[in-house]
C-alpha cells in the first residue's frame, strides 16, 4: 500500500534492521525498543489489523506465531523468555496500521503491561 511505512520497508524505499525475511513474512528490529530485543514480524501482505483478519488468514497468522518463535531463538531470547503483542484498534495504541506483531524480551518485562 503506497502510504504504509511498513510496505516500504518491504520494499526497501526505507530502511530497517532486518532479522529474518521469507516469502511471506518480514522480521526488522523495531526503530524505538521497549527492551533489549524488540523485533516486529510482519506479514508481507497488507492488512491493517486483526479486526481485518477472517479466516482466509488464519495459516498465516499462525505461520507467523510458529516463526515468531524462530526468531526468538535468533535473538537469543528463547530460553530467557519473550512475550509477542499484537496491538489492535485505539485503546491498544496501534499507530502503524499494517498489521505487526512485538516480539520483546531480554530483560523481565512487566506484567500488567501500562
Ligand atoms: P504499534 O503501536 O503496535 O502500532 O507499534 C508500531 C511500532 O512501530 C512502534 O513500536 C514503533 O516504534 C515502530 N516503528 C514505527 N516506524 C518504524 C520504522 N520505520 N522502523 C521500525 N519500527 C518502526
Ligand atoms: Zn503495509
Amino acid at each position: 500500500m503506497a502510504d504504509c511505512i511498513f510496505c516500504k520497508i518491504i520494499n526497501r524505499e526505507i530502511p530497517a534492521r532486518i532479522v529474518y525475511e521469507d516469502e511471506k513474512i518480514l522480521a526488522f528490529d523495531d526503530i524505538r525498543p521497549q527492551a533489549p530485543v524488540h523485533t516486529l514480524i510482519i506479514p508481507k501482505e497488507h492488512f491493517s489489523s486483526l479486526k481485518e483478519a477472517d479466516e482466509s488468514r488464519a495459516e498465516l497468522l499462525g505461520y507467523i506465531l510458529l516463526k515468531a518463535r524462530e526468531i526468538a531463538a535468533l535473538k537469543g531470547i528463547e530460553a530467557s523468555g519473550f512475550r509477542i503483542v499484537l496491538n489492535t484498534g485505539p485503546d491498544s495504541g496501534q499507530e502503524v496500521f499494517h498489521l505487526h506483531f512485538h516480539l520483546l524480551g531480554g530483560r523481565q518485562l512487566g506484567w500488567p503491561p501500562g
